[in-house]
């Protein structure tokens, strides 16, 4: 980011309190908000289409996204404040960047920030950082609620380039830091999103989110989960299971899928599941309590979703 002449405002609600911080210091600002793309649409195939500029409030009280996709209605809600949910925009939120203390602060070492310059949270406080994910060069947490729903639900990102437009999944969308932690996203410079859609899907009647912080309002997530089942009686058909505030990116876990597909829904399974998610966790010096935490927000995420009564796909 910091190698671009030119970056995209739409919110602001990220990009504003960096460039304050000098942390982001871009050449020009190029203002999107009067793009056309502030509409949600129900599409002919079952799927919805959700405007880049869709404000965060009005999607999570959308009232097809609050029946069909209780998941990320829940998601949305949990971040941030109401006034920054009246400004924060879809294409914003997956564009969001960590809250890790290093990274706003410029006087310390910070690899995403300055590629080469070390990384001060793996040796310094690390209580926020990953569990999952992380690297020798970058430990930082990504920040965003909605963007763990929308993996959740397979969600698929709409990019509009120079040469057109692409698509990628919303589990593809965000990159593991490995040795490039500046890369945080598949989106070029250049490149702005669109749309997001979300599929009609099976997993979204049950679904549920749970995020755990330290205050209720206004705070990030210490750790979170989304679960998004298809019930058969009381046989988990299929799942996904995305944990947040724990991880580089959006956590999609295979491990705690595999535990629970063709399972019964009850408190063993649910158990074995979150047990298998945190399995590979690597924790720090500081955050060894999110490995249980995390656990727990995976139990909750799954009994909440087992006991929904979402709407039906059709
Ligand atoms: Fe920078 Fe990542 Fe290290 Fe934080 S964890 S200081 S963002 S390199």
């Amino acid at each position: 980011m910091r190698d671009y002449n030119a970056v995209f405002v739409a919110g602001g609600t990220t990009l504003i309190d960096l460039m304050k911080l000098d942390v982001m210091t871009p050449a020009a600002l190029v203002d999107i908000n009067g793009l056309p793309l502030d509409n949600i649409d129900n599409m002919p195939d079952g799927s919805v289409r959700i405007g880049a500029m869709v404000r965060n409030s009005d999607l999570a009280h959308d009232p097809t996204v609050a029946t069909r996709f209780p998941v990320l209605s829940q998601a949305l809600l949990s971040g941030a404040s109401p006034q920054l949910r009246n400004v924060a925009t879809t294409g914003g939120n997956l564009m969001q960047r960590t809250r890790c203390y290093y990274f706003r602060d410029t006087a310390y070492a910070c690899n995403k920030r300055q590629p080469g310059a070390g990384c001060a949270a793996i040796d310094g406080y690390n209580r926020i950082h990953a569990v999952l994910g992380g690297s020798d060069h970058c430990i930082a947490t990504h920040p965003s609620d909605m963007a763990v729903a929308m993996v959740a639900l397979d969600a698929v990102v709409h990019i509009q380039g120079k040469d057109g437009e692409r698509t990628v999944s919303a589990g593809e969308f965000h990159l593991l830091p490995g040795k490039t932690p500046h890369r945080e996203t598949v989106v070029q410079p250049g490149e702005l999103i669109t749309y997001v859609t979300v599929p009609q899907s099976p997993f979204a009647a049950h679904s549920a989110y749970v995020k755990l912080r330290d205050r209720a309002s206004y705070e990030f997530a210490l750790a979170s989960a989304a679960a998004a089942l298809e019930l058969e009686g009381n046989r988990i058909r299929s799942v996904r299971l995305v944990l947040g505030g724990v991880a580089t990116k959006p956590w999609r876990s295979h491990e705690a899928e595999r535990v629970l597909h063709g399972a019964t829904a009850d408190e063993k399974t649910v158990r074995d599941a979150a047990e298998a998610a945190m399995n590979g966790a690597t924790p720090h010096r500081h955050n060894a309590f999110k490995v249980e935490l995390a656990k727990r927000a995976i139990v909750r995420a799954l009994k909440n979703a087992i006991q929904s009564t979402g709407e039906k796909q059709s």
